[in-house]
């Protein structure tokens, strides 16, 4: 067994259960693997620690699958954590009659890192960011295939992973019928996406619960949707009764794909496209006022070195957006950005609100759902944050 070996002020936080082990982490390499290979890290007193597969390309070269040193990361083990992601899915009542779409793996919180899967009633979406997971291609299709048995598996792995661990892969039907579009519902309203072209692996699950808190307060209400995609937050609010939804994505293909989903919904959501960074300030000018406005942009601090630009833009992106809030409306915010804490995001959201001369009453703040679990020890994963607050 291939051995890495950690320097003593780094073994700590893998030690107390961070599943990640960085490149200068690394002390000692004991053996020469190959890219993708099964490796056991050890502390500096030679404890194991746990198994992963080494990304000799990416700065994270080692995600812990396994803390048992006696295990192997075979088709039993794979097979185990696939299992259990499918039961705790069920214990928060993913399928049931109102959502079929959902993140069925969740990588490190359901301790495949690498691996990340999205159910869209019976098509899998599978993304394999890690060399080790690509090598293991087949294995996990065959495993995906034999305890979900859907109709048809896709792979959609990001460029971002492809660039950072060094593999190619582009998009493709891994298994089963091809072209099918992505046919799910959520919260009881139908959706259709094509299944090629769309962003990520075509919808956002996590805000799922958001957007059930939205509905349940756009009785009567004027929202305002920003950054909507195809409109998982318009769709929810017109379907709780709000009297106008507007949605703005800077996407024509999100805006056209929501349009059909609205109606195909019987639901009345205008969708047009804007450049939030642009076009908010002027409409709110114009005197175009709203009873609720949600903002979900982009992740804008996508790693530690541009945190300073993109809180930036959070604070510039979210004073607009309050200009746009009638008094005592409510304001929806959310920051998917991992590198950008709670208490960093409140701050920011502080100061915009300064900026608007508004006052904010925070009423929740909500993440990411039951169907993105993360390891205790492990913050990173804890990356969406949705704040409510009133406006006033
Ligand atoms: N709220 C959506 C998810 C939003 S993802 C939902 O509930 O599903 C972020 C969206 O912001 C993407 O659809 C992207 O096209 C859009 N976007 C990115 N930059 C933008 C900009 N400058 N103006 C408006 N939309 C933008």
């Amino acid at each position: 067994m291939i051995t890495v070996e950690l320097t003593r002020s780094h073994a700590g936080p893998v030690a107390a259960g961070h599943p990640w082990v960085f490149a200068q982490a690394v002390a000692r390499l004991q053996g020469s693997p190959n890219p993708g290979d099964e490796v056991q890290v050890l502390d500096a007193d030679q404890r194991p620690l746990g198994r992963g597969f080494w990304s000799p390309s990416s700065a994270i070269v080692v995600r812990i699958l396994t803390r048992d040193p006696e295990r192997s990361i075979d088709a039993s083990l794979l097979r185990e954590r696939i299992q259990n992601a499918v039961t705790a899915r069920a214990l928060f009542g993913l399928p049931d009659q109102e959502t079929s779409g959902y993140r069925l793996i969740s990588s490190e919180g359901d301790y495949l890192p690498g691996l990340t899967v999205d159910r869209y009633g019976d098509t899998l979406v599978a993304q394999l960011g890690t060399i080790g997971m690509q090598r293991r291609k087949s294995l996990i299709v065959e495993l995906l295939a034999e305890v979900i048995a859907p109709r048809t598996i896709l792979e959609v792995t990001s460029k971002t992973a492809q660039a950072r661990e060094g593999f190619s892969a582009d998009a493709d039907t891994l298994w089963g019928e091809r072209g099918r579009p992505l046919v799910f519902r959520e919260l009881g309203l139908n959706f259709s996406l094509p299944s090629d072209n769309m962003q990520k692996t075509g919808y956002y699950f996590d805000q799922r619960e958001h957007r059930a808190s939205v509905q349940a307060l756009a009785s009567g209400r004027e929202v305002l949707d920003v950054c909507s995609y195809v409109g998982g937050f318009s769709l929810a609010a017109a379907r709780g009764g709000a009297a106008r939804v507007r949605a703005l994505d800077s996407s024509q293909q999100a805006i056209d794909v929501g349009t059909k989903i609205a109606e195909e919904n019987g639901l009345d959501v205008s969708f047009e496209r804007a450049d939030a960074r642009r076009d908010l300030e002027p409409m709110a000018r114009r005197g175009e006022r709203f009873d609720m406005v949600v903002l979900d942009p982009p992740k804008l601090v996508p790693s530690a070195k541009h945190f300073e630009r993109g809180r930036k833009a959070y604070r510039q992106l979210n004073r607009y957006a309050l200009g746009l809030v009638r008094d005592g409306g409510v304001f929806v915010t959310c920051s998917c950005s991992a590198g950008m804490s709670e208490v960093d995001f409140l701050r920011t959201l502080s100061l915009a609100a300064r900026d608007a001369r508004r006052e904010l009453s925070v009423f929740r703040v909500g993440r990411q759902g039951p169907d993105h679990p993360i390891p205790p020890g492990f913050s990173e994963g804890a990356y969406l944050k949705t704040v409510f607050a009133l406006v006033r």
